[in-house]
């Protein structure tokens, strides 16, 4: 209505909101300026695993996992400055603490209303468990080779920028191991294009064995990998390198009665203060697997034998 302000604030006793926020699919947690849960719904003590007098009159912290106690608690007091209907936690991801020392990771939009003549924040805390695994799947899918379960060429770029920055800031070591199939065309054009196929994937097996949980196993291209080593200094990412060859030369591949071998040309670069980005250390890891493949291929190259 023109000239008159619209009032949203409801103004309620927590005997006429009861029948209310029973009645809604998602738990109900009021709490007033002091961090005190003052009224919850029946649900809310479901998801949470108490009794519903268990949770009021106790402290907001009952329901917040310790990580996030002292941040929370920030956010309530600035809250009640400045009371509105937003959602909690600026879109991120926010999780409550149950009963049995679980996590549930909740969403939760919160409002200001009066109770009971006091001001107070009532949160609706809806249980998102399905959407935020949904959420990683759909996250680790974007992020990995479907066939060889490596990572992609994606988060093989962001992995090593974030390793590049460790290196920058605090000298932390980390090497790229990179791989290529040597005469690869001619396991397609021999055995066919399934059995390149298998090679690619049960190589794949085997080195994902050697890898240290830290390490980052990537396909960067059709069959071309390369293998972030963090904390690991040229001479170690070389000894690595030499023995994901052998077991690849060592390995019978199998396709329907039929075995074939393979073999991996590697290139070994590690950052060094001379480096600006991790682009440099990309180019010496290339660079040391073509002079690989130029010197007759099934071999590590390190960057220090390059010229
Ligand atoms: P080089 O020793 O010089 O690396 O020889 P190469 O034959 O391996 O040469 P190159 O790297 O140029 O060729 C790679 C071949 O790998 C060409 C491509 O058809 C094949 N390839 C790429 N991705 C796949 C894949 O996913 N499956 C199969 N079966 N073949 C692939
Ligand atoms: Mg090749
Ligand atoms: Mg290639």
């Amino acid at each position: 209505m023109p000239g008159k302000e619209c009032v949203n604030l409801l103004v309620t006793t927590s005997q006429g909101l009861l029948p209310f926020i029973e009645s809604l699919p998602d738990a109900v947690v009021i709490a007033n300026a002091d961090h005190k849960i003052v009224l919850v719904n029946s649900r809310a003590g479901e998801m949470f695993g108490y009794p519903v007098d268990a949770l009021e009159g106790a402290d907001l912290k009952m329901l917040i996992p310790v990580h996030l106690q002292d941040g929370h608690k920030r956010n309530v007091k600035g809250y009640f400055r400045g009371p509105h209907a937003r959602p909690m936690g600026a879109g991120g991801r926010f999780s409550g603490l149950r009963a049995d020392g679980t996590e549930v990771p909740v969403d939760i939009m919160i409002n200001s209303i009066m109770l009971d003549g006091v001001r107070v924040a009532m949160a609706l805390v809806r249980d998102v468990t399905y959407q935020r695994e949904l959420e990683d799947r759909l996250t680790l899918e974007s992020l990995t080779d479907e066939m060889t379960g490596f990572y992609n060429r994606k988060h093989f770029k962001a992995q090593l920028r974030a390793q590049f920055s460790a290196y920058t800031r605090s000298g932390l070591p980390a090497s790229v191991v990179m791989y290529d199939f040597d005469r690869f065309k001619v396991i397609n054009d021999q055995y066919g294009h399934a059995a390149g196929d298998r090679v690619l994937v049960d190589a794949a097996k085997l080195i994902h064995e050697e890898l240290r949980p830290m390490d980052v196993a990537c396909r960067v291209g059709g069959e071309e990998f390369a293998i972030i080593l963090p904390n690991t200094n040229l001479q170690d990412a070389v000894t690595f390198a030499e023995r994901i060859r052998k077991r690849i030369e060592q390995v019978e591949f199998r396709l329907d009665g039929i075995t074939f071998h393979s073999t991996i040309t590697v290139g070994v670069a590690s950052f060094t203060p001379a480096d600006t980005s991790y682009d440099s250390l990309m180019r010496r890891a290339d660079n040391a697997l073509y002079a690989g493949k130029a010197a007759g291929r099934n071999c590590v190259i390190s960057q220090d034998s390059l010229t």
